[in-house]
C-alpha cells in the first residue's frame, strides 16, 4: 500500500498544495500553499482526513501503526528545520496540534498549543529565551489545555467548575491579585504544581510526561473532536457530510507571548462584513494563539486607518489611542509592512479574500493559517463583483462564488430610519454582522434555543461567545456581546450564519447570575426587549420598526448576470396580487403555482364555499357555485394583471373539502340559518363527508370529477378574466392545472371539462385568448404513466411536497414526530421536504418528465414544491431538464443564482451567452 498519509511542509516546500482541502482539510492545504508561495510559516505536517476516517473504522491502534514512522520523522523534520529537539532540557521542541476539515468550522474542532513541555523542557525553554515567566506560563497553559482537550478535564456546562480556573483564582486571592498578567514566575510555578494534582487527584495517573505520548494523545483528540456535540451541530446546521473527518496538522510553536516585540493576530484582506477592499484585522501584543478571538482582552487594530475609526467609536480620544492602543501598522511600522505585503500576496493568489492568523515572536512575521474569509451575504455579492471587475475571475467563476442561500440575508428588514430617530440608544458596540433584530434578551445559549422553541424572538447577550454557544446563537435573532472585536468568535460566526450580531459594548456590564445588564445608567433584565443595528453598531431601548432593504446595485448585477447564464426560467408560487408583485420585482418569470383554495377562506366566502360543499344535488352546488364565480374572477384579474405578459399557473380547487366545512357549533348555526336547513341537518351532514384519512381522501381532480361544475366555474373564472383583461388591452396567460391526478382518464375528463368551458366563454365573448391545461405530477402512479397522462396535458408540474410524502408515504403533517430522530440518528440524511430526495423521489421526477416528453416532445415542466427554492433541488431540476422552477417570492433570487450556478456546472452548452 503506498496511500500517502501525511504532509509535510516548511522551509517553502510542501508535499501537498492548496487545491487539496479534501484531503489535507483547509488548514493544511493553506499551509502547503502558503510555504509553496514563500511566505514564513512554520514547519509541520498534516495527517490526511482520512486518517481520521480509518481511525473511526478500525481504532486507534491500527492508526497508528499506519503513520507512525510517518509522525517520527515528521516531528524528526521540523526539529532539523528548527534545531530543536522532542523534550530537550536545551532546546525542547514545542508543536501545535490542529484540527482542519475541508471547509472551514471555525472553533468547532480541538487544538492544542505547547505540546512537548514537561518538567524537564520547560527548564530548556528557560535556557533558550532566557524568560523565566514566558517559559513557565507556556507550561501551565499547556497543562491546562491539554487536560481539556485530550484527558476529557473540560467542564460540560455552564454551572461545573473547571478545576483550573478555580486553582487560578485560589492562587490570585491568596496573592492579593487580580489580573493573570500579575502572577510571578513562582506563582505560575506553583500553578503548575497544582495543575498537575488535580490532574492525578482527578485522573488517578500523572498527567504525561513524555512528549511522544502527549503527541499521539492530542492527535486522536482532534481526531475525536470531529464528532464532539459542537462540531456535529455545525454539521448539521450546514449540511456537512459526517464521513468528511478531519485533517490534522502538527507543527512548530512561534510565540507572541514572549514580550512587547511579540504579538499574534487575525487580519482579513477585505471586509468581511461589507465587502469593502480594505485590509483589516486586530491584534495583541504579547498573547498567544486564542487570545485574540476569545475576546478576553480588547484587541487592538491592525491599520492605523481601522484603529482611528475604532477609537471614534468608543470616544477614545486621539492621544489616548496612540498610547494605549496604537495599531500594528504604528507601534511594528515593519512588520506591518511585512504582513501588508503577504496579505496582498495571499489575496492575489487565492483571487478571494483571505482570512489570515499570524504570530510576531520577536520581531518576525510568521503565517499560521490563511482560508477564503467567511463573510455576509453584502459582503459575498461585492467581493465577487469586484474581484470580477479587477478582471481576476470570470463571470463563471464570479457566479460560483455565490453561496446562493446566503442571499436570503440581504433580503431581510432593516430598521425604519424614522424608527430610529425616535429610539433610545443604550450603547454602541462594534458592528460586527450587519442587519437589524429585535427581541428579548437572554443570557445562557441554553435558554436561548428553549425560548426560541417557545416561538419567542430572542437576542443572545454574552460577555462573549464561545464555540459552546452555537446552538444559541443559532435560535437567536441577533447577537450582542460586550467583549470582543471584529474578529472575535461571536464575529466570525455570526457572519458565517448572516446573523445580525454587535460585539465589544463594553459600556455595558453584565451579571450573569442576576441576569443584568447595566448600561447607561439603567438595569436591564432577562426578558426586556433591546434592538441592535448590526450594521452601524447601535443597541436601542425595546423594539423598533424594521422595513424592507433596498437592494444595491451588486445585487443588481449579480441577478442580471444569473439570467444569462441560466436555462432554467425562476417562476413564484403566490396567491394574491401583491406577492405576486414582490415575486416579479425580484425577477419572477411568471407564477408556477396559483392555489384557488387560499380565496375560498375569505370570511364572506368561505360561507358560499360551504353552502357548496353541504348541497344535496348539483343545482343546489350550482347556485353557490354562482356566488363564488363573481369572486373568484376578480381575484384572477388581479393576479393576472399584475402578471401581465407573464404565464400564471393556476391550479384548480385541491383540498380535502373537509378542510372548509363548519366544525365548531357557532359556524354550523350559522351555516343552518344560511341554507334555511336545521342545525341537527348540518350536523348530519359534517358527519357524512368526515374522512378518515383525508390527505388521501376526497380531494384534487377528485373533486373536479365528482362535481365537474367546481372546475367549470373555476375554469369560467379565469378564462373570463383573461377576457376582461384582454379588452384593457392586458395580456393574461393563463395555465390551468389540474391536481392530483393519478390515472389518464381523471386527466381526460377534466381537460375536456376546461376546454368545453372555454369554448363557451369565448363564444359569448366573440373573442379567445391563449391558455394551457396541464397537471400536477404528484401522485407516484402519475409518474410511472406520464407518457398516457401526457396525452391530456400540455404541461406537467411536479408537486414535489405531495410526491414526496407518498413516496416515502410519511405524511407531512405528522413526520415532526420522527423526522428530527431520523435526521440525528443519521437514518435520513436531509428533510426530504427541504431537500429533494434526488436518489428516490428523484427517480420519478425524472421518469415523468422522460415519458411526458416521449408522448410531447415540447411538453412544458417545472417544479411547484417547497424544493423549488433550494439550491441543490434546483441544480437536479436543471439536470432532469425542467423548463422553470417555482418558489416563494423571497427565494426568487436564490433560485435565480441556483440555476445559473447549475447550468455552469452541468451544461454541456451554454444558453443566452
Ligand atoms: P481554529 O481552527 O479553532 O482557529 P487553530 O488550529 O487555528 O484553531 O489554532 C488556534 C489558535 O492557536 C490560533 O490563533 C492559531 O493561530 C494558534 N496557533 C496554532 N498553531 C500555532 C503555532 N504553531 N504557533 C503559534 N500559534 C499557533
Ligand atoms: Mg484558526
Ligand atoms: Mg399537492
Amino acid at each position: 500500500m503506498d496511500t500517502k498519509r501525511v504532509y509535510y511542509f516548511g522551509n517553502k516546500q510542501a508535499d501537498g498544495n492548496g487545491k487539496m482541502k479534501n484531503l489535507l482539510g483547509g488548514k493544511g492545504a493553506g499551509l502547503a500553499e502558503m510555504n509553496l508561495v514563500g511566505i514564513p510559516v512554520p514547519p509541520g505536517f498534516t495527517i490526511t482526513a482520512d486518517v481520521c476516517s480509518e481511525y473511526y473504522t478500525m481504532g486507534q491502534e491500527q492508526v497508528v501503526e499506519l503513520i507512525n514512522k510517518d509522525v517520527v520523522n515528521g516531528i524528526h523534520r521540523i526539529e532539523n528545520v528548527m534545531n530543536t529537539k522532542f523534550g530537550s532540557d536545551e532546546n525542547p521542541c514545542l508543536v501545535s496540534v490542529r484540527s482542519g476539515a475541508r471547509v472551514s468550522m471555525p472553533g468547532m474542532m480541538d487544538t492544542v498549543l505547547n505540546l512537548g513541555l514537561n518538567d524537564v523542557a520547560v527548564l530548556g525553554l528557560v535556557k533558550k529565551t532566557g524568560n523565566e515567566r514566558f517559559a513557565w506560563d507556556s507550561y501551565r497553559r499547556f497543562i491546562q489545555m491539554y487536560a481539556d482537550v485530550v484527558l476529557g478535564m473540560k467542564p460540560e456546562n455552564k454551572d461545573d467548575i473547571d478545576p483550573f480556573e478555580e486553582i487560578i483564582n485560589g492562587i490570585k486571592k491568596e496573592k492579593n491579585i487580580d489580573e493573570d498578567i500579575n502572577l510571578s514566575v513562582d506563582d505560575l510555578k506553583e500553578l503548575v504544581v497544582r495543575f498537575k494534582k488535580v490532574v492525578k487527584d482527578k485522573l488517578n495517573k500523572e498527567f504525561p510526561q513524555d512528549p511522544w505520548d502527549q503527541l499521539w494523545g492530542a492527535i486522536m483528540a482532534v481526531f475525536d473532536s470531529w464528532n464532539n456535540e459542537r462540531a456535529v451541530y455545525y454539521r448539521r446546521m450546514n449540511k456537512i457530510p459526517d464521513e468528511w473527518g478531519t485533517a490534522v496538522s502538527v507543527m512548530a510553536m512561534v510565540f507572541g507571548n514572549m514580550g512587547d516585540t511579540s504579538g499574534t493576530g487575525v487580519a482579513f484582506t477585505r471586509n468581511a462584513a461589507t465587502g469593502e477592499n480594505v485590509f483589516n484585522g486586530e491584534y495583541l501584543i504579547n498573547a498567544q494563539g486564542e487570545d485574540v478571538v476569545a475576546g478576553i482582552r480588547t484587541p487592538q487594530e491592525i491599520t492605523k486607518a481601522g484603529s482611528i475609526d475604532w477609537a471614534k467609536l468608543h470616544n477614545i480620544s486621539e492621544e489616548e489611542r496612540q498610547k494605549k492602543y496604537p495599531s500594528l501598522e504604528e507601534y511594528m511600522p515593519e512588520v506591518y509592512k511585512d504582513l501588508f505585503d503577504v496579505q496582498e500576496k495571499l489575496e492575489n493568489h487565492f483571487r478571494d479574500m483571505q482570512d489570515l492568523e499570524f504570530t510576531i515572536q520577536e520581531g518576525k512575521l510568521w503565517l499560521l493559517q490563511t482560508r477564503t474569509g467567511k463573510r455576509t451575504g453584502a459582503a459575498m455579492v461585492k467581493i465577487a463583483m469586484d474581484i470580477l471587475d479587477e478582471g481576476k475571475i470570470d463571470k463563471k467563476e464570479a457566479l460560483m462564488r455565490i453561496e446562493p442561500n446566503k442571499l436570503d440575508e440581504l433580503l431581510h428588514p432593516v430598521f425604519d430610519k424614522e424608527a430610529i430617530k425616535s429610539a433610545q440608544t443604550l450603547v454602541k458596540g462594534l458592528p460586527a454582522s450587519p442587519g437589524a433584530a429585535t427581541g428579548q434578551i437572554v443570557f445562557f445559549a441554553d435558554d436561548a434555543v428553549e425560548w426560541a422553541q417557545q416561538g419567542k424572538n430572542v437576542i443572545l447577550v454574552r460577555i462573549e461567545t464561545s464555540p459552546e454557544d452555537l446552538a444559541g446563537m443559532d435560535s437567536a435573532k441577533g447577537i450582542l456581546t460586550a467583549r470582543g472585536g471584529m474578529t472575535s468568535h461571536a464575529a466570525v460566526v455570526a457572519r458565517g450564519m448572516g446573523k445580525c450580531c454587535i460585539t465589544g459594548a463594553g459600556g455595558m456590564t453584565i451579571n450573569y447570575k442576576t441576569r443584568q445588564i447595566e448600561v447607561a445608567g439603567k438595569t436591564i433584565k432577562e426578558g426586556d426587549w433591546i434592538s441592535i443595528n448590526g450594521s452601524t453598531g447601535e443597541v436601542y431601548e425595546g423594539k423598533t420598526k424594521t422595513i424592507n432593504p433596498e437592494l444595491s446595485g451588486y445585487f443588481e448585477r449579480i441577478m442580471e448576470l444569473s439570467d444569462t447564464f441560466a436555462k432554467l426560467d425562476v417562476r413564484t408560487n403566490a396567491d394574491t396580487p401583491k406577492d405576486a408583485q414582490v415575486a416579479r420585482d425580484f425577477g419572477a418569470k411568471g407564477i408556477g403555482l396559483c392555489r384557488t383554495e387560499h380565496m375560498f377562506f375569505d370570511e364572506e366566502r368561505i360561507i358560499a364555499v360551504r353552502e357548496m360543499i353541504l348541497s344535496d344535488d348539483e343545482a343546489g352546488r350550482r347556485a353557490a357555485l354562482d356566488k363564488l364565480l363573481p369572486m373568484q374572477r376578480g381575484d384572477f384579474e388581479g393576479i393576472f394583471e399584475a402578471m401581465h405578459d407573464l404565464p400564471v399557473t393556476v391550479r384548480l380547487l385541491d383540498p380535502p373539502l373537509h378542510e372548509f366545512l363548519p366544525h365548531e357549533d357557532e359556524n354550523q348555526k350559522e351555516m343552518a340559518d344560511e341554507m334555511g336547513i336545521s342545525l341537527e341537518k348540518v350536523k348530519e351532514k359534517v358527519e357524512a363527508l368526515s374522512e378518515l384519512n383525508p390527505m388521501l381522501g376526497h380531494r384534487g381532480c377528485r373533486l373536479g370529477n365528482t362535481y365537474p361544475e367546481i372546475t367549470e366555474m373555476q375554469s369560467r373564472a379565469i378564462i373570463e378574466a383573461a377576457l376582461n383583461l384582454k379588452k384593457k388591452g392586458i395580456n393574461a396567460k393563463p395555465e390551468i392545472m389540474v391536481p392530483l391526478t393519478g390515472t389518464k382518464e381523471e386527466m381526460k375528463l377534466q381537460e375536456k371539462i376546461v376546454r368545453d368551458t372555454a369554448q363557451k366563454v369565448f363564444e359569448e365573448y366573440g373573442d379567445t385568448i391563449d391558455y394551457l391545461v396541464g397537471t400536477m405530477i404528484e401522485i407516484p402512479r402519475a409518474a410511472l404513466t406520464a407518457d398516457e397522462i401526457a396525452k391530456h396535458a400540455e404541461f406537467f408540474s411536479f408537486g414535489t411536497n405531495d410526491l414526496t410524502q407518498m413516496t416515502f408515504g410519511y405524511s407531512r403533517d405528522d413526520a415532526g414526530k420522527f423526522l428530527p430522530v431520523y435526521l440525528k440518528k443519521g437514518i435520513l440524511k436531509n428533510d426530504p421536504f427541504e431537500v429533494l430526495d434526488q436518489v428516490g423521489v428523484g427517480q420519478l421526477v425524472e421518469m415523468g418528465t422522460r415519458k411526458g416528453r416521449q408522448t410531447k416532445p415540447n411538453l412544458k415542466v417545472g417544479i411547484c414544491g417547497e424544493h423549488g427554492g433550494e439550491p441543490s433541488s434546483i441544480e437536479f431540476c436543471h439536470k432532469v431538464g425542467m423548463n422553470y422552477v417555482s418558489c416563494s417570492p423571497f427565494r426568487v433570487p436564490i433560485a435565480r443564482v441556483s440555476a445559473a450556478i447549475a447550468n455552469i456546472k452541468y451544461a454541456q452548452e451554454t444558453v443566452n451567452v
